[in-house]
């Protein structure tokens, strides 16, 4: 797609999308929310149901449980940027398909270019293999960094997987203290009178 200004003409131009049959199915297109000039990125799947009605992400018990972990690093959900691979819900949140995946992620990928975060967390399964082009699994991936098209990606768990297994929310907020690790790192990078970081490849 022809690059935009801005989220809000990128929002414009997506408009009342109609491009795959999600349109049909869809309460409400949800774009992402938060700081058009973030740092840090959450990408997840695809909206759920109360983010179908609500036209928001991460709204509902997981979007709670999202801001704890942000809370926990000192941040709130109004300084990162959070957005799906997939626009609209899939039916039943079944897993999005080729056709739906070819015609949403240009879209995404223009966030992406007009954020231009530092760092990129990539939230369960379908994210992180979307973002990292690989089909290993979320439990093998969380917990390393990768860098592609010279941003930090960390893949961790999506807090939905975790609202009712304590070991898992145990490690998501474990990563997350690792993701402000990372985070700091790379602000010291920013920086040239500094000292560059030694960048951890394994938390
Ligand atoms: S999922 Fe993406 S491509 Fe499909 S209708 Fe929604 S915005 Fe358009």
């Amino acid at each position: 797609m022809e690059t935009c200004q801005s989220l809000e003409e990128l929002r414009e131009r997506i408009g009342d999308c109609q491009r795959c049959p999600l349109a049909r199915t869809r309460t409400n297109l949800v774009f992402g929310v938060g700081s058009p000039h973030a740092r840090l990125m959450f990408i997840g799947e695809a909206p759920g149901r109360n983010e179908d009605l609500q036209g928001e992400p991460f709204v509902g018990a997981a979007g709670k449980l999202l801001d704890e972990l942000l809370a926990s690093i000192g941040l709130d959900r109004r300084e990162v940027y959070i957005a799906n691979v997939l626009k609209c819900r899939p039916p039943g949140n079944r897993d999005p398909l080729a056709e739906e995946m070819e015609q949403c992620t240009p879209f995404l990928e223009e966030q992406v270019r007009l954020i231009d975060p530092e760092v990129i967390a990539t939230l369960g399964n379908f994210a992180t293999r979307h973002m990292l082009k690989t089909q290993a699994g979320i439990t093998r991936l969380r917990g390393r960094l990768f860098r592609v098209d010279g941003r930090k990606v960390v893949p961790i768990y999506h807090p939905a997987a975790a609202l009712y297994d304590r070991t898992k929310q145990d490690v998501l907020f474990e990563d997350f203290r690792r993701l402000k690790a990372v985070l700091d790192a790379a602000a010291d990078e920013q920086k040239p009178s500094q000292p560059s970081v030694e960048q951890p490849t394994l938390f």
